[in-house]
Formats: C-alpha cells, sequence, structure tokens
C-alpha cells in the first residue's frame, strides 16, 4: 500500500470512530429506555418483544463497537445480547434472569461512551454508598450439606453464590444466565466428562474449579480437560478455594494490556498499532528513538516493540539504555526487524531484549506474540509490586496511592477517606491454631475487602496483619457503613484449625478507624487519625468501627 493510501486510509478510520461515537450518544439512551420499559413490564408477551428489540439493537453494537475503536463496549454488548438469546430460547424463561437482564441492560447503556483510543476512557464512578454487585458463581454438587457450607461462605465473602444439585438443574441455570464461574464437585472422573461437553458448547469456556475427592494423575487430567483453572482435594479448604476463584475472576476483567511501538517507519508503526488496538490492547506508536524515555515515563508500557535499523539509535542501544533503569526492569522488550541472519539476531538478544519476531509479520502472528509476552509481564509484575500472601499493595504503594488521592480530594473537593484495619487477638489465633492457619485469616479478609469495595478504591497490606483502604468520594460516614457490613460479614467466616490438638472450626474479628479529608489534610496526618480511631475502637472491646474525630 502507497504512503498516501496509508494515511488515508487512517484519516477515515478515525473519522469513522468519530462517526460511531456520535452514534453511540444517542443509541444507548434508547437502549437504556427500553431496558427501564422491560423492568416496569409484567405481561410475558410483552416482555419477550422488548427482549427482541433490546437484542436487536444489542447485536449491532456487539458487531461494529469493536471496529470503530470501542471493544470493550462491544464485548458487554455481546455478552448482554447472548443474555437475551438464551432468555429467549429457554422453554421456561424466568422473570428473575428478565429481571437481571433489564438491570444489567441499563447499567450498560448509562455508561459514557469515549474513545477508548485516546486514553480517555475511565472507570465509571459508581455510586459510593453502594456495594459493589458480587460475581454470580453456580455450584454443582450432590452432597447437599458441604454444598451448603460452601455456597454460604462464599455468600459471606460478597459473591453472589447458587447450589445446583444435579447437572440438569444447573444446564438449565446456565441457560438462563451465564454464571461468572463455575465450582463443581465430583467423586470420580466420569462426572466431570458432561462439565467438558457444556464448555464446548458456550462461546468462552466458564472459569472453573474442580472439588475432587482423590488428588492423582488422571483425576488432575480429567479436570484440566474440563479447562479447570483450579484443583481442590477433599477436606477442602475453603479460603483456598476462594484464593483461586479470586484469582481467575481478576484474570477475566484485567485493564487492557499497555503496548509501546518504536518504529522509524512511522506509517508501519501505526499499521501494528492499529492491528494491536483492535485486539484490545492499549497502543503508543514513536517513530523517534530519541523520544522513547520520555515516553516510557508518560505511558509506562508493558511490552515494548523496537524495530532493530533505526538512524540515531539502534533498537539494541535503546534496549540497553531501557536496561539501566531498574523501574524498568518488568518490560518485556521485543525486537521487530527484517533481519533474518540468526547471528544478529543473537546478538541483539545477547546485548538486551526478550524476543525476536521478523518482519513481515502477519497480524495474526503479531497479536499472538505481543499478547503472550504481556500477559507474561503482567503476571510477573502483579507477583512483584503485589504482596506475595494476600495480592495487595505493599506498604509503600499503598502510601503513595494515598498521597495520589489526596491530590485529586483536593482539586475535586470530595471527600476521601482512609480505613486501617487490623485483626483482633491475632496472636492468640497463631498460637493456637498455627501460623499457616493465621495466613489464612489474613488471605480471607484482603479476598472480602477486594470483593466488597468499588474498583476505585485502594487497598493495601500495611503491615502482618494491618491494612490500609483509600476510598475516594466517599465520606468517613459511608466508609463506616461499608466497613460496618465488611466487618459482620467477616467475623461470620469460619476457619479450619490445622493445629491437631485444637482441630476446630474457628472465626476472628476485626477492627477499624476511618478518618476523612476533603484534601486539606496531609496524608501522614490522615493515617495518624485512622490509627487513632482504631485504637479508640480496640480500646472500646474491638470488633467495631470507629471514626476519627478532632
Ligand atoms: P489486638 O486485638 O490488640 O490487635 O491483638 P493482636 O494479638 O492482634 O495484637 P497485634 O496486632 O499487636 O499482633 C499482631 C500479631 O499478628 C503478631 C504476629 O504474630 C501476627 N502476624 C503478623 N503478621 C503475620 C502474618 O503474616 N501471618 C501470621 N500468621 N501472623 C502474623
Ligand atoms: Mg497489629
Ligand atoms: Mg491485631
Amino acid at each position: 500500500m502507497s504512503e498516501h493510501s496509508l494515511t488515508e486510509l487512517q484519516r477515515q478510520l478515525q473519522l469513522q470512530n468519530e462517526q460511531f461515537a456520535e452514534r453511540l450518544r444517542s443509541e444507548l439512551p434508547v437502549l437504556a429506555e427500553l431496558a427501564s420499559e422491560l423492568q416496569q413490564t409484567r405481561a410475558p408477551e410483552s416482555r419477550r418483544l422488548l427482549v427482541v428489540k433490546i437484542r436487536e439493537r444489542l447485536h449491532k453494537l456487539a458487531g461494529a463497537a469493536g471496529t470503530f475503536g470501542f471493544a470493550r463496549l462491544g464485548e458487554r454488548a455481546r455478552v448482554l445480547e447472548q443474555r437475551a438469546s438464551r432468555w429467549l430460547d429457554s422453554s421456561k424463561p424466568s422473570v428473575q434472569a428478565v429481571a437481571a437482564f433489564a438491570r444489567a441492560t441499563r447499567q450498560f447503556a448509562s455508561a459514557v461512551p469515549l474513545d477508548e483510543h485516546t486514553g480517555t476512557s475511565q472507570e465509571p464512578h459508581e455510586l459510593p454508598d453502594e456495594l459493589q454487585p458480587g460475581c454470580r458463581i453456580y455450584l454443582l454438587g450432590s452432597d447437599a450439606k458441604a454444598g451448603a457450607s460452601v455456597t454460604q461462605t462464599l455468600r459471606n465473602f460478597g459473591y453472589e453464590a447458587l447450589l445446583y444439585a444435579d447437572f440438569s438443574a444447573l444446564q438449565e441455570a446456565i441457560a438462563q444466565q451465564l454464571p461468572d464461574a463455575l465450582i463443581v464437585g465430583v467423586q470420580h472422573d466420569d462426572e466431570l466428562a458432561p462439565i467438558a461437553a457444556l464448555q464446548q458448547q458456550l462461546d468462552t469456556p466458564l472459569p472453573l474449579l474442580v472439588i475432587h475427592d482423590r488428588f492423582d494423575f488422571s483425576s488432575q487430567l480429567a479436570a484440566v480437560r474440563a479447562g479447570a483453572q483450579g484443583f481442590f482435594c477433599r477436606p477442602l479448604d475453603i479460603t483456598q478455594l476462594e484464593n483461586s476463584l479470586e484469582r481467575c475472576l481478576n484474570r477475566q476483567q484485567g485493564e487492557p494490556y499497555r503496548v509501546m511501538i518504536v518504529d522509524d517507519d512511522a506509517r508501519l508503526a501505526e499499521r501494528y498499532g492499529l492491528v494491536l488496538r483492535n485486539s484490545q490492547m492499549q497502543v503508543q506508536t514513536l517513530s523517534e528513538p530519541q523520544r522513547a524515555l520520555d515516553m516510557m515515563h508518560a505511558f509506562n508500557p508493558e511490552v515494548l516493540v523496537l524495530d532493530v535499523d533505526m538512524p540515531g539509535c539502534s533498537g539494541p542501544e535503546l534496549a540497553q539504555m531501557i536496561r539501566l533503569h531498574d523501574e524498568w526492569l518488568r518490560v518485556t522488550i521485543i525486537y521487530l526487524s527484517a533481519e533474518t541472519d540468526i547471528n544478529r539476531q543473537m546478538a541483539a538478544l545477547l546485548k538486551a531484549g526478550d524476543d525476536f519476531i521478523t518482519k513481515p509479520i502477519s497480524d495474526s502472528e503479531l497479536i499472538a506474540s505481543v499478547y503472550s509476552h504481556a500477559q507474561r509481564a503482567r503476571s510477573l509484575s502483579t507477583a512483584l509490586s503485589r504482596d506475595s500472601l494476600t495480592g495487595l499493595l505493599k506498604h509503600a504503594d499503598i502510601k503513595d496511592q494515598l498521597a495520589l488521592e489526596v491530590q485529586r480530594a483536593s482539586r475535586s473537593s470530595k471527600p476521601t477517606s482512609v480505613v486501617m484495619l487490623d485483626l483482633d487477638h491475632f496472636k492468640q489465633v497463631n498460637d493456637r491454631y498455627g501460623h499457616a492457619a493465621g495466613d489464612n485469616v489474613i488471605r480471607a479478609l484482603a479476598n472480602l475487602l477486594r470483593q466488597r469495595l468499588r474498583r476505585i478504591d485502594s487497598l493495601g497490606r500495611y503491615g502482618g496483619e494491618e491494612f490500609v483502604a483509600v476510598l475516594p468520594e466517599c465520606s468517613a460516614e459511608e466508609a463506616r457503613r461499608i466497613f460496618d457490613e465488611i466487618r459482620e460479614r467477616f467475623a461470620a467466616l469460619s476457619f479450619n484449625g490445622f493445629n491437631a490438638s485444637d482441630a476446630r472450626t474457628f472465626s476472628v474479628s476485626f477492627s477499624a478507624g476511618i478518618s476523612e479529608t476533603d484534601g486539606k489534610t496531609a496524608p501522614g496526618a490522615l493515617l495518624d487519625h485512622a490509627d487513632q480511631a482504631l485504637y479508640v475502637a480496640k480500646h472500646h472491646g474491638r470488633n467495631r468501627v470507629h471514626l476519627y474525630v478532632e
């Protein structure tokens, strides 16, 4: 393609994206209106007609949004469309399912359509007084008692957990509404065969955890063949199960990968950019290697794609410069070059860099290669910046985050709350039930907090059994309400002791102190205030939440 026609193509694409954004601005309110009509409609036939109408609109959106730079919006429309189809196809369409569908569609349609390309899209700010809606988990298990206990524990964690006693009931539920994850308890490998078949019928297999009576090679193989991402043996350690659930749900809803491309051929860089953006990656392109370091600071890429031969500074030279900075150790560097001489490729890799791909490369090869590196870089990076036991921010990182939020609060003059939280009588827990049981408690609290708080909130493990939460746009009163509910749920969890002499189950509580600022208090003072309030909560008998007062 000539230079001229390629830039013309890009201009056209951009124009089309803008037009599509315009279309969304009129389309989404119509969809929201239809969804609220559906919420108020009781007559089955009118309801069906409305679902058909909504499905049509979702279908159009799902088809077009990805092409015009709204990939995530498109995906969500697709999921909703599938939900509508399942409801319409089902022989006994449930009232609950249609109500949930109407609610989800309204939520979806109320989001502000911003251009996802320009990076101006933001997480919608949920109402601070509303807890995150829990993820929906289906459980399949014939042991009613064990099933009920797992279900109850997951509910305490904030999941919407539903238990089914046999496969056909599960199948029916899935036909009505897809869960976010599936947990099955089995005694024999054969019981996993229908699950494997079910997974194959779905567009995307469900995240699956398997609980099995046996822990041998064939049972794990059967689980993997059914698409399992977690495998557990009885007696079940419920905190570990919850932990694994948390991990596979998080994997599903991650942020797009950030990729930076440096190629002195600007058209080529743009072309690669287009391809990767279409696969839901966030891309920054650059044709002057001299600007790469500044851009690294601004964009914070996870993967860097470097041309090898560039005037002024070669790819391997740039890679070596990047490797001078410890802060960029986590960035994966891939060379992209017409170089086919294997010896020269090796030489470049030895200096710095992680992989080599050769031009010309097909779109799908490019996507596959960059995607797999990004995935790996992301999981390594998460492992490094996060506390290994809980996956929460470490002490220094949560303090940085607090400083950022205080700055933001001073600009918006909206209240921000800080919560400091400490487990009650935790030394006794370790002494009685062992350190491993204590670790389980810490992890469970971290997971519960993550489940119950909003995505804009930050959470850190401040010390051994101390946590700090920063809640932007949330008053201390609201924070108190939220943490009181979390406190009750946490106290209701029951843990297994490992100590043979004291092998009972036990429960643990926490105390919390809360301070608030409109941006005029220094971060250090805010933490002090929350700590003082925590002290008062402890002093007044523990298992309570206290607000700081001057
Ligand atoms: P209080 O109600 O006053 O907070 O009593 P406490 O026993 O919890 O007292 P304190 O907060 O001072 O004790 C902290 C204990 O937490 C000490 C330590 O053994 C335990 N701990 C700290 N970090 C960890 C950890 O990573 N794992 C485990 N299992 N225990 C930890
Ligand atoms: Mg402590
Ligand atoms: Mg304590």
